[in-house]
């Protein structure tokens, strides 16, 4: 009988796969989905089977052995097996690396999938010597022995707990054979625990009609948009469609933007359910990230609740999906490596499985709102519960008509003297951290700039350092102008410098903040939002991470310090951001009893974007920007291809992107955009460019890919230069 090739997706930047034989003695060659470890060059690599096959191109003679079938039963069902192979053709990424992006670190090491016991026995040897003399003096090994002698297979752990230091006795009675050890599944012994730990408020009636409507669709593919505001009640409907989902015996996925800033949210699964919850995220460590994996491999759990690379977690008889604030850019992996949306590849995934997937968002990115126009997506909406305040007013601040105090105008600092008189709190908002972006000097205008990025470095004040926010340069903060001698001064604001602001103008209320400084390890965030939830600070200064999910009853004003930046950018995206951003932080105001009142500074007051999201709200805004997008001919109505190269001279960027662009076969229907610089070109030493490809049709455009990326691979390259493509890309800097 021939023995069957089994194709392996390795951990390489090729985009192929490995062929290798089956070990001889194998009494069935491995199943696709299950993880091998197989010799590399000189190397030994584990990686996935994908598929057997009858015959491989290789001669017979050339073709290795897999070392180590490492799985029992595939780590990726077929259903997960297919998301990653049209991930891999989607983004157009090697599938041995997409593949290795879907598994935890320790996974790809080779860890086994299924949590092992290290159980103990005597050997007839060992239980010899205990009869007879030979373990007299040896006390603590005896009384191992004795252990195991009356109770065969004690797990480590056990033993740890009777004896202390077991180790050292135990390897001198392994030395003479009188004990050995077997590594066993962990079987659970406990008892199935109750779907439910407590119950929820009785849902409002808008509430109750989404749930029934995702219900209604329980055992097909059905794509919703379930839009409300922040405390509109989404959570519940989530809980809710998930509690059912659970009747039903199926699991449900459950992605998040990022944990480590809505701690709530995985808090509310707890709460409400006795059954396992897995929770997978990057702020774990490598060994709880295995074992929450373990927790979804074996079954055990019934939610698994996860940020990004959860969207490829092995979840058996799926029974819904969940999205929460499905606009958040944290979806996309834009940084490096395998670029995917894990909204978009969450919704094929209920596709694949046939089950219904809720995409929620107070302010739903516009390709989610497109899908609704075109009648793709169902729109269930949320409005403000009953008894709530009303919505908040928000009005802009012209900053050309107004002085303004370090940033902060003159009826912005009256405006949080009338509410923190009546007792309210109050939210100001800019975006940027640090003391000051720029340092410069009051004689001879020198300005710190980074050595190595197209940028100015950030005063940090009480750091007393000059740090930059692109590459992480950092410098000790100089008192004198390095060029001149002369003084030095801080020209613009960040939150630190705010902070202190509304100190010397409110010396008696306490000041709380929230940046990337002030949260550096597990528990800050808490803790700060623990002081502004408590009513203990008074005032609230933060970055984009005050607009993430935190329920702060009594803020009734909100400042939002600079709408500006953005506005004007070159990036197509930013007016989205801009809008999104300040929906999300005024969704901060008023949200207890007392109505709330927003304020935004701006200098551009007759901007048709802040008009249309002032006058007509965000729907009123994704109308505009829609129709600005239909005009302009970008995403949604055309589909985006970037190719990014980086280098040590912006010529050789240039250069390599313009060959690849005269690689392009049959452009029909192609636009092809630069290759220009980024609009940061030098960015840590590297200089940065793109090239872009654009179509209205998806399918040409990937076809074309197809053809010329194996093109593009075989283009000479300096060695310092890097390139990637990136599907669908949410940045275009
Ligand atoms: P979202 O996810 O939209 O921010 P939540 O589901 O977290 O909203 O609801 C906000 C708050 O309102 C929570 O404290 C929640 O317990 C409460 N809540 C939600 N639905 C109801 C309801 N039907 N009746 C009473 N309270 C509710
Ligand atoms: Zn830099």
């Amino acid at each position: 009988m021939t023995r069957p090739i089994v194709r392996v997706a390795l951990d390489t930047p090729l985009r192929r796969l490995f062929d290798y034989l089956p070990a001889r003695d194998a009494i069935h060659p491995p199943q696709p989905g299950v993880r091998v470890r197989v010799p590399f060059g000189r190397q030994r690599l584990v990686g996935v089977v994908q598929s057997l096959a009858a015959s491989s191109d290789l001669p017979a003679e050339k073709l290795k052995q897999l070392l180590e079938v490492l799985d029992e039963d595939p780590v990726f069902d077929t259903g997960v097996m297919e998301l990653l192979e049209f991930a891999a053709q989607y983004y157009h990424h090697p599938l041995g690396e997409v593949m290795s992006a879907a598994l935890p670190k320790l996974a790809r090491d080779g860890a086994p999938a299924r949590a092992l016991v290290e159980r103990w026995y005597a050997t007839e040897a060992g239980l010899a010597a205990l009869a007879g003399e030979e373990l007299k003096r040896a006390r603590k090994q005896r009384a191992l022995l004795e252990a195991l002698r009356d109770e065969p297979g004690l797990p480590g752990d056990a033993l740890a707990e009777k004896f202390g230091d077991w180790r050292t006795p135990m390897r001198a009675l392994v030395a003479r054979d009188f004990t050995s050890s077997a590594e066993t599944p962990l079987v659970s012994t406990a008892a199935e625990p109750p779907l439910l730990r407590g119950t929820g408020p009785v849902l409002s009636p808008e509430q109750a009609a989404a749930v029934a409507a995702i219900d209604g669709s329980a055992e097909r593919f059905a794509p919703f948009l379930l839009h409300g505001i922040t405390g509109s009640g989404k959570t519940e409907v989530y809980l809710h469609t998930v509690e059912h989902a659970l009747r039903r015996a199926r699991r449900a996925l459950v992605l998040v933007p990022e944990i480590g800033l809505t701690p709530q949210l995985v808090g509310r699964f707890r709460e409400r359910f006795g059954v396992t919850v897995a929770v997978l995220h990057s702020g774990l460590t490598d060994g709880e990230r295995l074992a929450a994996w373990r927790e979804c491999v074996d079954g055990s759990a019934r939610i698994v609740l996860g940020t990004r690379s959860a969207v490829f977690a092995p979840v058996a008889d799926l029974g819904i999906v969940i999205v929460d604030e499905e606009h958040d850019a944290s979806y996309k992996q834009h940084e490096s490596g395998f670029r995917y949306s894990a909204r978009d590849l969450a919704i094929l995934r209920a596709q694949r499985a046939q089950v219904p997937i809720v995409l929620g968002s107070a302010t739903p990115s516009l390709e989610t709102l497109q899908n609704v126009v075109a009648g793709k997506f169902t729109r269930l909406s949320l409005p403000r519960r009953a008894g709530q305040a009303l919505p908040p007013r928000a009005a802009v601040i012209d900053l050309r008509e107004h002085a303004a105090r370090a940033g902060i105008a003159t009826p912005a600092v009256e405006a949080m003297q009338r509410h923190l008189a009546n007792d309210g709190q109050v939210l100001v908002y800019i975006n940027r951290r640090g003391y000051s972006p720029t340092l410069a000097c009051t004689a001879c205008g020198w300005i710190a700039p980074c050595r190595d990025c197209d940028a100015r470095l950030t005063v940090h004040l009480a750091a007393q350092r000059l740090r930059c926010h692109h590459c992480g340069a950092d410098a000790p903060l100089p008192k004198k102008c390095p060029q001149c001698g002369y003084d030095v001064r801080h020209v613009g604001q960040g939150t630190e410098r705010v902070e202190e602001t509304l100190a010397a103008l409110f010396p008696d209320m306490p000041i709380a903040r929230l940046d990337r400084d002030v949260v550096r390890k597990r528990g800050d965030l808490e803790s700060v939002v623990n002081r502004v939830a408590s009513g203990e600070a008074r005032i609230l200064v933060g970055t984009q991470m005050v607009t993430k999910g935190h329920d702060f009853p009594n803020v009734t004003l909100v400042v939002v310090l600079n709408a500006d930046q953005g506005l004007f950018s070159a990036d197509f995206r930013a007016p989205e951001r801009v809008a999104q951003t300040v929906v999300q932080v005024a969704g901060r105001a008023g949200r207890g009893e007392k109505p709330g009142e927003v304020l935004i500074q701006t200098e551009y007051p007759e901007h048709p974007l802040l008009r249309s999201l002032l006058e007509e709200g965000y729907d009123g805004f994704a109308r505009t920007a829609l129709e600005e997008r239909a005009a302009a001919g970008w995403p949604p109505f055309a589909h985006v291809v970037a190719l990014r190269a980086s280098a040590m001279t912006l010529e050789s960027a240039t250069d390599f992107l313009r060959a690849a662009r005269g690689l392009v076969r049959a452009p029909r229907g192609i636009k092809l955009l630069g290759p220009a610089p980024a609009a940061m070109a030098r960015r840590a030493g590297r200089y940065h460019a793109q090239l872009l490809l654009e179509a209205a049709e998806r399918a040409p455009l990937h076809r074309a890919l197809d053809a010329w990326l194996p093109l593009v691979e075989a283009v000479k390259t300096p060695r310092d230069l890097r390139w990637s493509l990136d599907v669908d890309p949410l940045d275009l800097f």
